[in-house]
């Protein structure tokens, strides 16, 4: 098995590469996604979660209400705190156990969907703390690089965001720089199309070279 890590801001076209990825036959483990399954209902972290703030987090239908969430964790580090030591065990558990299913098919190519990627590298840099030993460390990390501003026109051009809304997403990301310092492969989208798609040839074809880590 060789276990990939990809990530990319917002409009990069990170979600793009995945998909090409996945056609090629790698098996993608997304994080977010990963993240809205243990988020159902009935699912023991959603179960915590409403231990911790109640039906305020609940919405009308039973399900969670992001809005409702984002609300309470997003100004205040400890309410933030306080979800990532609900949320990130539970994924750090998932995630183990989709590798390991892949893992038992030889030859595999998995790769870690990971968005927040760098915010989480600098945030553990910043406070000191070692990345934590249940991290899947993959064997190389592949970048998605596309320049701000374009990211801004293709959100508000292709996935229908307003201008405001995704200038602000964008800026509250972790900058190109920061997130280029973790690459071993930097696909750039800077270009149109069919430039991407000359790119994600020169990926797989990069891909297809790793070879498989020793295990000892
Ligand atoms: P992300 O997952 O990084 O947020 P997406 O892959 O969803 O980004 O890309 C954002 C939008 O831009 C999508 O609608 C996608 O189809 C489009 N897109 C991505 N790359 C290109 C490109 N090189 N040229 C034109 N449109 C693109």
């Amino acid at each position: 098995m060789r276990l990939l890590g990809l990530t990319g801001g917002i409009g990069s076209g990170k979600s793009t590469v995945s998909a090409d990825l996945a056609a090629r036959g790698a098996v993608i483990i997304d994080a977010d996604a990963i993240v809205k399954e243990l988020q159902q209902p009935g699912q023991p972290v959603f179960a915590s979660m409403v231990e911790r703030w109640g039906q305020t987090i609940v919405a009308p239908d039973g399900t969670l209400d992001r809005a409702a969430v984002a609300a309470i964790v997003f100004s205040d580090a400890d309410e933030l705190a306080a979800i990532e030591a609900i949320v990130h065990p539970a994924v750090q558990v998932e995630t183990a156990r989709r590798i390991a299913a892949a893992a038992d098919q030889p030859g595999s190519i998995v790769v870690l969907d990971v968005p927040l990627m760098a915010e989480t590298a600098k945030k553990e840099r910043e406070s000191g703390r070692a990345p934590s030993g249940s991290r899947h460390k993959p064997q190389a990390v592949i970048v998605v690089d596309c320049p701000t501003e374009l990211a801004v026109d293709r959100l508000v051009e292709f996935r229908g965001f307003d201008r405001d809304d995704a200038e602000a997403r964008v800026s509250r990301q972790a900058t190109r720089e920061e997130r280029r310092e973790l690459a071993d492969f930097v696909v750039d989208n800077s270009g149109d199309r069919a430039t991407l798609d000359a790119e994600l040839e020169r990926l797989w074809a990069w891909v297809s070279e790793l070879s498989e880590p020793t295990t000892d």
